[in-house]
């Protein structure tokens, strides 16, 4: 298919200092959790998103000297010769697919501890590091600024010598020393790098020209710069400080690439933000430099990125997460099959995979991360020799996934759900507050298996085992998912809890397949929450909806910890405060009885009670695997029966996530035909 001619003005090619970019498809600087450690894997992940058609492909932050080492994260490194080679594997991934490369220098100043190098941190002025590592920065005298600067046109010169077409001067989520100078509340310094803009912006504007100068003959310079921290006053704002900035600086670099700081702004989830967030903030930089812009959002929708182009606010449509979710999105659009696009659902699974150091994943894109690892390609897999038919019974993220990358490699597939909609969890969790977009990792795979023809679809089909084996399909893919406990289990009640066997417990799948009706209450909804992601907050903030008083129980610290990993914690936590929740941390559940609920301190044990009209518990699921074990009783038969083998995939195996359980579809799928799976391959570590 050709594209659509409105979309025309995305793939025109756009001048950007000495070299040009083929489009308008900027894959912005973002993390993958593997950076130096995993260079192979790196490389191949970013050649991909070449080969889908991003016009520029960018690094994540590249470490340009030991004393912004970030260790444990996997970041780039730039620190001295021996890292060239493994940043020329990206840049010849990237140009294969005739796209440009930028790479994204950083030094951290105070926002690392420099835990393996022990270098002392730097900053602008003395002070405590943003980590709680008991770890001050010292203030930089002018030799270190100097050599600051000598390190950053170093590792210039160093990105040049890998190849890259774009360089970064990076001031950008309150993460740099270049953003540490410009910052009032960092700098305290009172020479002729501190006290007003003018000289707080000094060290930027050095730090430009010493890039150009260095590599400007070749390369372009970029500036990623935060234009709000969304802080008020005590932070840099849009329309005041940043806006002098850029404005000072307009004409300096070759590119802006403008954002919202600290990461977790620019970041915002679907929960807490829409697609384009972040244009009230950045809209003004073209009004003030003649020099292409780029910006992000989300953007999924090639008519809004049409839009921005064609009303002059942005040159090119930055993106992270959108490349992550479908690294073909360009593609797509060029080859008019917008409807194939596989949007991203603004979650965040993929922050997590950097936040706990381990090489990113994706809820809609399995393949994210395994492109080296396991030879993944987001959009072609092998074709199968002769398949036999499937049968997948659940129709859930596991099972959808299974079936979609099944059908791809041409087998016929049955896919059978007792339920009246598609989705399982996916459905029931994105009818609750905030998580809407969730609905896209349904509707892309039903979208994707409405399009084939060897694929069967039946809803309001319940099969028990003995419609299996009657059905003689020689495959059967088990993807019944998970039911959450009522019984208290999860990781401080390691067993079941017997006071909680009564009318007023619930469980969230009580409330998202009743409604949050079915809580009748005399009293506060208390949600007891040892699950510690995202589920206990959403159902607060319906059981608040529906006019409840509503108190939060948790044995953590905080209101869901792990989602510090997502960037939502602070949110969350802000929300339910905003909403009027009342959160009790670190308690366990010590008692109930009518009306009542006794919870205890998690270090001291001692008791107190609580009024209670209803307790929702929020702690674990049980795998629904009763199927699983009916056949497997059946074994014997299979055979006679016609069927070959029995398989469980996703949240009946182990509850997970939602990506977690779209890659075990998507595994089972891949691993499919062969006698011995394929191990994944590894990684040497290190410089040797
Ligand atoms: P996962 O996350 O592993 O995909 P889900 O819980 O989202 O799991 O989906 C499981 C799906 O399986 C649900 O839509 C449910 O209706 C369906 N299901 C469960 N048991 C059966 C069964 N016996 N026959 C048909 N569908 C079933
Ligand atoms: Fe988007 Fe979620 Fe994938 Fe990240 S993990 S790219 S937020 S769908």
């Amino acid at each position: 298919m050709t594209r659509d001619p409105r979309y025309d003005v995305l793939f025109e090619p756009v001048k950007i200092g000495p070299v040009t970019a083929p489009n308008r498809f900027y894959q912005v600087p973002h993390c993958t959790g593997m950076g130096y450690r995993y260079p192979k894997s790196e490389a191949r992940l970013r050649g991909i998103k070449a080969e889908g058609g991003w016009g520029v492909v960018s690094t994540q932050e590249t470490e340009i000297h030991p004393t912004s080492d970030i260790t444990p994260a996997n970041e780039a490194r730039l620190w001295d010769d021996r890292d060239i080679p493994a940043l020329r594997a990206v840049t010849d991934a990237v140009h294969e697919h005739g796209s440009i490369a930028a790479v994204q220098l950083v030094h951290n100043g105070l926002h690392t501890a420099n835990r393996y190098s022990r270098a002392i941190p730097l900053a602008p002025s003395n002070t405590v590091i943003d980590s709680d590592d008991p770890v001050q920065a010292r203030a930089m005298d002018k030799a270190d600024i100097k050599a600051f600067r000598r390190w950053h046109v170093e590792a210039a010169l160093r990105a040049k010598r890998a190849g890259f077409d774009i360089v970064y001067a990076y001031a950008g989520h309150d993460m740099t020393l270049l953003h540490h100078f410009l910052l009032a509340r960092h700098n305290h310094r009172s020479d002729e790098y501190g006290g007003s803009l003018e000289n707080r912006m000094r060290l930027f504007r050095e730090v430009i020209e010493d890039t150009k100068e260095a590599v400007g003959d070749t390369c372009a310079v970029a500036v990623r710069m935060a234009v709000d921290e969304l802080l008020g006053k005590e932070g840099m704002q849009y329309d005041a400080e940043a806006h002098d900035v850029i404005e000072a600086l307009a004409e300096l670099p070759d590119l802006w690439d403008v954002n919202l700081s600290g990461w977790s702004n620019d970041s915002q989830t679907s929960r807490f933000s829409n697609e384009g967030f972040q244009e009230h903030y950045t809209s003004f930089v073209k009004s003030v430099t003649t020099k292409p812009v780029v910006g992000v959002g989300r953007y999924t929708s090639p008519d809004t990125m049409v839009r921005l182009i064609n009303k002059g606010q942005l040159d090119f449509i930055g993106a992270a997460r959108p490349s992550i979710a479908d690294p073909f999105l360009p593609k797509k659009i060029e080859n008019g099959r917008i409807e194939d696009i596989r949007e991203c659902i603004g979650c965040n699974i993929c922050t997590a995979g950097d936040n706990t150091c381990v090489p990113m994943r994706c809820t809609q894109n399995p393949t994210i991360g395994e492109e080296w690892r396991r030879d993944w390609h987001p959009e072609i897999i092998t074709k199968l020799d002769k398949p036999k038919p499937y049968l997948i019974v659940g129709g859930g993220p596991a099972g959808l996934e299974a079936a979609r990358a099944l059908t791809q490699r041409g087998a016929e597939v049955v896919l059978a759900d007792k339920a009246d909609v598609w989705g399982g969890r996916v459905t029931a969790e994105s009818n609750l507050p905030g998580l809407n977009a969730w609905g896209r990792v349904r509707d892309w795979r039903v979208w994707q298996l409405q399009q084939v023809a060897n694929a069967q679809m039946y809803l309001n089909s319940h099969l028990s085992a003995q419609d299996i084996m009657d059905y003689a399909i020689p495959n059967v893919v088990i993807a019944t998912g998970a039911k959450w406990r009522k019984n208290g289990q999860g990781r401080v009640h390691r067993t079941p809890l017997p006071f909680l066997n009564n009318d007023h417990v619930f469980t969230p799948d009580d409330l998202m397949i009743k409604g949050v009706n079915v809580i009748s209450s005399n009293g506060p909804v208390i949600i007891y929450d040892d699950d510690r992601f995202y589920m206990a907050s959403v159902l607060a903030e319906l059981v608040v909806s529906a006019g409840h008083e509503v108190v939060f129980v948790t044995p953590a610290p905080i209101v869901a910890p792990w989602s510090e990993n997502t960037l939502e914690q602070t949110r969350i936590q802000t929300r339910l405060i905003e909403l009027g929740v009342e959160i009790m941390p670190m308690k366990h559940l010590a008692g109930m009885s009518e009306g009542r609920l006794s919870v205890s301190c998690a270090y001291s044990g001692q008791v107190q009670e609580m009024a209670c009209g209803s307790l929702i518990t929020v702690t674990s699921r049980t795998p629904e695997d009763k199927l699983c074990a009916e056949l497997t009783v059946l074994r014997s038969d299979w055979a006679d029966a016609g069927i070959k083998s029995v398989k469980r995939i996703g949240d009946c195996i182990a509850p997970g996530i939602i990506a977690a359980a779209v890659q075990s579809g998507h595994l089972y799928a891949q691993e499919a035909g062969f006698d011995a799976v394929p191990e994944p391959k590894r990684e040497d570590y290190g410089r040797i």
